[in-house]
């Protein structure tokens, strides 16, 4: 049978002790059987435990595996969509309590930290970085927007200030978010899913869930063995493939590439980022950057629609970090990696429930560090009887990219150069 590693990357080599764990090769019965151990998985699956449900995961290759282990760090709140575009299309009464919720993940991954003892370099501070006086505007106007839902720890930064956060000569401007911030991505996850282990849930690696026999009593097969559960919670995101095929139509997995340098000591590290900050720009087609603990840049940028796998990744994201710190020119690249996201037309998280028993979360955009986390709290009062905050998330509408399965990856890259050149020309 296939035994998939982690890929190459700086967060594999810099991973916590963690154990392989077993491929699934029996039948085994459980409350909630759970498809995929990235953050929605995991978080759903510590949600359902602490309140008593029997838990088993399901993931085809390792924790963190997907995107949860590969991914910038930031801890970004919201969505990636604004709450007045969502107001607009959805109606006060749901936006309310989508806007509510905006800023729980970040919360949410602390109490994790916390709780559970997670040490994956955990650290306050983000920064949303304006490369032009428009969107300097839509910094401030968001900021109002945000306020308006109670998210009041936010602070305009004027050219000035935001010289003493980001060593970029860059920005005309942005916005502070200290409930924002960053993790090492992998290792919150391998926390979490020791944190599963210790309430008594089981996770089987390298078990993909290759079929699932829907019905009152719902079946999931992996190659060698079968999970009988109440319930199912699908959180395969980008890498689900056609499993579930509903999914499939209303969402494109793109790949997106991070860089990370050799270690800069204390003096260059502290001239790019004095605070420890992460920062994304306002760009559509944004680059986000911070440091490790051990004092490199990771760098992340670029989307490859359709998640096809660059040839040369540090050929794509070096020359984004060398724009935005030339200083950097002579510091070699350590590592370079690609990771899957799933996007949806709308940019905003397809969530819902299949017949009775299965629920899926999926589709967060770009944004999902946080949102994942949420997800898994807002299925497991779903599962609980408590759907008010889920409905509002189901309720969201989707539709099908243009273009069908063979067209929808040139017609989404279309759109994507189109605001890429907006972004060129501060449009
Ligand atoms: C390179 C990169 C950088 C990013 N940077 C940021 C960032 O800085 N901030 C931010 O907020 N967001 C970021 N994101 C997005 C964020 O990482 C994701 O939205 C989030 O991690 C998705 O979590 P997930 O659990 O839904 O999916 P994933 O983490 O992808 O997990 C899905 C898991 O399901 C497993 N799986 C799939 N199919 C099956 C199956 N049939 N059976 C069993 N298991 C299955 C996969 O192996 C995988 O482990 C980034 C994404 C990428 C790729």
């Amino acid at each position: 049978m296939a035994n998939t590693p982690y890929p190459e990357s700086y967060y594999a080599a810099s991973a916590n002790a963690a154990p392989s764990r077993p491929a699934l090769q029996d039948d085994v019965e459980t409350d909630v059987c759970v498809i995929g151990a990235g953050y929605t998985g995991l978080s759903s699956a510590l949600f359902l435990l602490e309140n008593g449900f029997r838990v088993t995961v399901l993931e085809a290759a390792r924790v963190g595996f997907g995107a949860s282990g590969r991914n910038g760090g930031q801890i970004v709140n919201s969505y990636s969509r604004d709450i007045d575009v969502i107001e607009r299309s959805v109606g006060p009464k749901q936006a309310q309590l989508l806007g509510q919720m905006a800023f729980e993940g970040g919360r949410i991954i602390r109490e994790r930290v916390a709780k559970y003892n997670i040490q994956c370099d955990l650290k306050d501070g983000g920064v949303f970085a304006a490369l032009t006086p428009k969107q300097m505007g839509h910094l401030e106007s968001q900021k109002r927007l945000w306020e308006r839902f109670g998210h009041t720890q936010l602070e305009l930064l004027d050219q000035r200030r935001i010289r003493e956060v980001v060593g970029c000569e860059q920005y005309v401007g942005g916005m502070l978010d200290m409930s924002g911030g960053h993790i090492h991505p992998l290792n919150l996850a391998l926390g979490e899913a020791a944190a599963v282990e210790s309430l008594g849930g089981t996770i089987y690696e390298q078990s993909p869930a290759v079929r699932i026999e829907r019905g009152a009593n719902p079946v999931v097969h992996t190659p060698q063995g079968k999970v009988r559960a109440k319930f199912i919670i699908v959180a395969g995101n980008a890498y689900l493939g056609n499993l579930v095929p509903e999914l499939a139509a209303k969402s494109m997995p793109c790949g997106t590439q991070v860089i990370t340098t050799e270690p800069l000591g204390d003096e260059l590290a502290k001239a790019l980022l004095p605070q420890d900050y992460c920062v994304e720009d306002c760009n559509y087609l944004l680059d986000y950057y911070r440091l490790t603990s051990d004092k490199r840049l990771i760098f992340g940028g670029g989307v490859v629609y359709g998640a096809r796998d660059p040839a040369n990744i540090e050929a794509i994201i070096r020359p984004k970090m060398l724009k935005a710190f030339p200083q950097l020119k002579d510091v070699k690249i350590d590592y370079a990696w690609t990771g899957n996201f799933l996007l949806t037309l709308s940019r905003l998280p397809q969530v819902g429930r299949l017949g009775d028993n299965i629920y899926y979360s999926q589709g967060c955009s770009g944004h999902g560090v946080t949102y994942t986390h949420l997800a898994g709290k807002v299925l497991a009062e779903a599962l609980r009887g408590q759907a008010e905050r889920f409905d509002a998330f189901a309720d969201l509408p989707h539709y099908p990219f243009p273009g069908g399965q063979l067209l929808r990856t040139p017609f989404a890259a279309l759109g994507a150069w189109y605001y890429g050149l907006r972004d060129k020309f501060g449009m």
